[in-house]
C-alpha cells in the first residue's frame, strides 16, 4: 500500500490516504469481508466527512486450484454490456502474459455493501430468486441476463427479475 494525496471533490481539502488499488485474497483473506461491506476504495475527507472514491476500478486476485482469476471491481457508472472489452483493451496492453488468467468484470457501488459479490468472490452459490437477482445486479449483458432468467425460472412472477431482464435486453440492443 502506498501513500497518496487526494483532493476532496466537495471542500477541496487535500489529504493523505493509504492507497490500495489491488487486493490479493490469497494473501489477505480478511479483505473479502471489507469488499463485501463496501469498505474498500472509499476514504472519508477529514474536513467535511464526504466519502471520496479513489479509483474507478480495483483489481481483486484469487487463486483457486492453481487457476488465477482476476476480478475487476468497476464503478457502477460503467455498467454496460461492452465495458468489459473496453476495460481489458485499455488495461491489458500493459500487463504481460495474461493468457492463463481468467478475467471477470463486476460492477459495484463503492462505499455500499455489495450483496451480489459474495457469489462472485466468496464460496457461496446462489440458491433463491433473490440471490440470482443480486448476482445479476453486479454483472452486465449476457451474464446478467442469465441470472435474471434463473430467478424467473424459480418464480416466473418475480416482478423485479422481469423488469431487470427487460432493462438488460434493451441495453444489449443499444450497445450492440
Ligand atoms: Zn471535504
Amino acid at each position: 500500500m502506498e501513500k497518496e494525496v487526494i483532493i476532496c471533490p466537495n471542500c477541496s481539502k487535500e489529504f493523505e490516504i493509504r492507497a490500495c488499488s489491488s487486493i490479493n485474497l490469497n494473501e489477505e483473506p480478511f479483505r473479502l469481508k471489507q469488499i463485501l461491506n463496501g469498505k474498500i476504495n472509499v476514504y472519508k475527507c477529514p474536513k467535511c466527512k464526504t466519502e471520496v472514491k479513489y479509483k474507478s476500478h480495483i483489481l481483486v486476485t484469487k487463486i483457486k486450484d492453481e487457476v488465477t482469476e482476476w476480478y475487476w471491481l468497476v464503478s457502477k457508472k460503467h455498467q454496460e454490456p461492452t465495458y468489459k472489452e473496453t476495460l481489458l483493451k485499455t488495461i491489458l496492453p500493459n500487463v504481460q502474459s495474461t493468457g492463463l488468467i481468467q478475467q471477470h468484470v463486476v460492477f459495484v457501488d463503492f462505499g455500499k455493501p455489495q450483496e451480489g459479490l459474495k457469489f462472485v468472490l466468496g464460496d457461496q452459490k446462489p440458491q433463491s430468486e433473490s440471490d440470482w437477482i443480486s448476482l445479476g445486479k453486479v454483472l452486465a449483458g449476457e451474464e446478467a441476463i442469465r441470472c435474471f432468467q434463473k430467478a424467473l425460472r424459480i418464480n416466473s412472477k418475480n416482478l423485479e427479475a422481469k423488469t431487470l431482464l427487460h432493462q438488460e435486453l434493451d441495453k444489449l440492443k443499444t450497445y450492440s
